[in-house]
Parts: structure tokens; C-alpha cells; sequence
């Protein structure tokens, strides 16, 4: 048994759901995408009868799990659930190439080596429970293989689009775990766009980030965890990388949620939202004013999983990042690949590129003075760093021509 919180009957608190635009209410248990409005859905609960039904204290005696926090998620059956032991994920300090307030989030420990895996197991859950047969998705790579794992689990038949220079081992991991992968000459959103062509032919459902409602909620488990970890408190910024923007987006609505449940204040941390400056769409809108970002044309950057040059929860990202004080910050391939580099070689913590982003960008928020060197601040490192290719550092030596040892 993976755990124990996946026994017995679950209740869920959800009320209905509601489009992110307009506030158009909809109907829970019901199969949805996006609004009519063309835009996210959000699923509320009735946070009162959760709050009296959950006490932090029965919380806290549960294993730590994402699913101890089930009265807060939306599964209906725990039949619906297949799970492959989605942990908690610790809070790594990196006191020589961070500082000695930072910590790393680090969500490469999860199932299939990202958070994606937070999503998707919400996602999938719930697409079982309301019947779904095939599912479609455009992808980077991470919610790929998240898909195609937790998906054959649940019995459901998968279709994977991915960009032609996705790193390779995403692309045979999707495979390797029962998708149908094709890779397709073009970015995410045209891979999306083939996805929503199929869905509307009635071929498959979409599962493209944020045109499902549930993915947000299982991500949300994020936001939930970190102030469990911290004492019911938040750290004074996040740094978050940042491409559809799920992960943000769903951290914000889970302080929320929990400050509707009296557990935590109305103290926010600063959210940073972190994006390449070769693919950084948000932040030109952030920096324009604007509430929509348009689309970033000729995308590129080694942090493939936040190459996202448009992004549907677009206003919802940046609205975030503005309520809480926070930026949207680009940085550059090199200040990326030195920030990965030194978290290894200092503190001996491999993130991805993307997780090299935040750390990247939590280092010039601090030189430009949008945060303090004593302010505590947590990194999201959103995949394993051996998802990714490393520089071959290593030399050869001849075994029948020995090199002095001692010079090794
Ligand atoms: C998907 C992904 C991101 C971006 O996540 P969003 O919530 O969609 O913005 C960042 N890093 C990694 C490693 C990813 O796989």
C-alpha cells in the first residue's frame, strides 16, 4: 500500500466551478474544459463545512502525502485514484550558491522526476472518475511523461505532441510509459493547436495545461505543503519558473483557500514569476502594464520546460505576480547555466535548468534590492537536474599507462 490516506470513503467539499474571467458558475462532476469564455475554469469549495470537517491537527497526524489534503481537492472516488507515491518534497537550503535564507523546493523527487506529477495525477483522477476514454497533450516534455505514466495506470489511451527539440529523454520516457508520442515541427502552442483540433473533432480529450480545471488543484498541493512545512507560515518570496504558469497560479489560490480556513493570515510572499529572455512573454506584458502577454515569437532557451510562448492563465499569472508585490524577471542563458553549475558544484544540489532560472533570478532580485539577503525565500526546482543533458566533465586515463595516482 502506498498510503494510507487513499483508504477508505473520501468526501469532497467542492460547490461548483467558475470561469477565471467572468465568475460564470458550473457545475461540479461534470466533464469541462475551458469556459465558454474561452478561459481557465477554477473549482471552488465550501471551505466552512472543509474546515470543520479538517483540523489542522488531524491534518498533521496524516502522512505527509499530497493526500493528506484531500478535503481540499476535488476526487470524489478513491477508485479514481492511481497513484505512484506522490511525496512531499523537501525544502533544501543552499546556503554557498543561494544564501543562508534560501531554500529549494526541490519537486524532482516526485513521480516521474517532476511536479507535473502533482497535476497530473489530479488530473488523470478525475478524468477517470467522469469517464474518459483518450486523452491528448501538447507538451515540453515533464507533463508528457506524467501523462503518459499515470495515465496508463488508469486504463486511459494517451496521445503525445512534442515539439522536435523536446530533450530526448523526455521524449522516449513519454513513450517508454505507454504514449503514442509524435514529435512535430513547431512550439508548444502549435502542438496545442493540433490537440484542439482533434478535441473539437471529438477525438480525444484536451489535456493541455489550464484547459482541464483539475491540474491547478493538484498543483495547488504545492502552496498547501510549503506552509504546512514552514509552521503555517510563508516564506517572504517565491521564485517560481514560470511557462503556462500552472504552478504560480495555483500556489496563490491555495493561500487563499487556507486563509479562508483560518490557518494561515493575510500575509503574502512576494511571487516572482521567472522566464528566460529568450521566451518571456509574461514579463513584457508584466513590465507593459498589460493584463494579456502576446506571443513571444522565435522562443528559445535550454529551460525547455518554460519555453511557453503564450500561455492561457496569462492574467491570472500576472495579476498574481502584481497582488503580491512581486516581478516578473527574465534572465539570461548564461546567468542560467552559472547558476545550475553552482548549486551543484557548491552545494552539491543538481537542479534543472529551469530550477538554475530561480536561482538566477532570486540573485538579481537581490542585487537590484527587490528582496533582502535575510529575507526567507524558496526556489522552485520543478524537475530533476538528470532529466536534463550535463557537460561531460570527466578525463580518461589509460589503465596500461598509468598516470601518477597522486595527480588525480
Ligand atoms: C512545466 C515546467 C515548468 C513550468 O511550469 P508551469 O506551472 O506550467 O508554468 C517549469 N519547470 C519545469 C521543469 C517544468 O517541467
Amino acid at each position: 500500500m502506498l498510503t494510507s490516506n487513499l483508504e477508505g470513503e473520501r468526501e469532497t467539499f467542492v460547490s461548483h466551478l467558475e470561469c477565471s474571467i467572468t465568475g460564470k458558475r458550473y457545475e461540479a462532476d461534470r466533464l469541462h474544459g475551458l469556459s465558454d469564455a474561452g478561459r481557465p475554469l477554477l473549482v471552488r469549495y465550501d471551505l466552512e463545512a472543509a474546515g470543520r470537517a479538517l483540523s489542522k491537527a488531524t491534518l498533521e497526524a496524516r502522512p505527509t502525502d499530497l493526500w493528506r489534503w484531500r478535503e481540499l481537492l476535488p476526487v470524489r472516488h478513491t477508485d479514481s485514484i492511481v497513484s505512484l507515491g506522490e511525496i512531499e518534497t523537501p525544502l533544501v537550503p543552499i546556503p554557498k550558491s543561494g544564501g543562508s535564507k534560501v531554500l529549494v523546493k526541490d519537486e524532482g523527487r516526485l513521480p516521474t522526476g517532476s511536479f507535473k506529477a502533482r497535476g497530473l495525477v489530479m488530473a488523470v483522477a478525475m478524468a477517470k472518475e467522469l469517464g474518459v476514454t483518450r486523452i491528448a497533450m501538447p507538451t515540453n516534455g515533464n507533463a508528457g511523461a506524467a501523462l503518459a505514466a499515470y495515465a496508463t495506470r488508469a486504463g486511459i489511451e494517451t496521445v503525445v505532441l512534442c515539439p522536435s527539440d523536446t530533450p530526448e529523454i523526455n521524449v522516449r520516457e513519454i513513450a517508454a510509459q505507454g504514449a503514442r508520442v509524435y514529435r512535430v515541427n513547431g512550439l508548444i502552442d502549435e502542438c496545442g493547436a493540433i490537440v484542439g483540433q482533434g478535441a473539437a473533432e471529438g477525438l480525444w480529450f484536451d489535456f493541455s495545461t489550464l484547459k482541464e480545471p483539475y491540474r491547478i488543484e493538484g498543483k495547488k498541493t504545492m502552496g498547501l505543503e510549503l506552509a504546512a512545512q514552514l509552521g503555517w507560515r510563508l516564506p517572504k518570496a517565491i521564485f517560481y519558473p514560470t511557462g503556462g504558469g500552472t504552478g504560480l497560479i495555483s500556489m496563490w489560490k491555495a493561500f487563499d483557500e487556507l486563509e479562508q480556513l483560518g490557518w494561515i493570515g493575510s500575509a503574502r510572499p512576494k511571487m516572482f514569476a521567472v522566464q528566460a529572455s529568450g521566451c518571456a512573454p509574461i514579463v513584457r506584458a508584466f513590465e507593459q502594464g498589460e493584463e494579456h502577454a502576446e506571443r513571444w515569437e522565435d522562443a528559445h532557451t535550454v529551460a525547455a520546460g518554460i519555453r511557453v510562448p503564450k500561455a492561457v492563465g496569462d492574467f491570472l499569472i500576472i495579476r498574481a505576480v502584481r497582488e503580491s508585490g512581486g516581478k516578473a524577471v527574465a534572465v539570461d542563458e548564461d546567468e542560467i547555466i552559472r547558476a545550475t553549475s553552482d548549486s551543484a558544484m557548491q552545494d552539491g544540489l543538481l537542479l534543472c535548468p529551469e530550477g538554475g532560472a530561480t536561482l538566477a533570478a532570486y540573485r538579481k532580485a537581490l542585487a537590484e534590492g527587490w528582496v533582502a539577503a535575510d529575507d526567507e525565500a524558496v526556489l522552485f526546482n520543478c524537475a530533476t537536474g538528470l532529466k536534463y543533458p550535463m557537460e561531460d566533465r570527466s578525463q580518461s586515463i589509460d589503465k596500461d599507462a598509468l598516470p601518477a595516482l597522486r595527480t588525480l
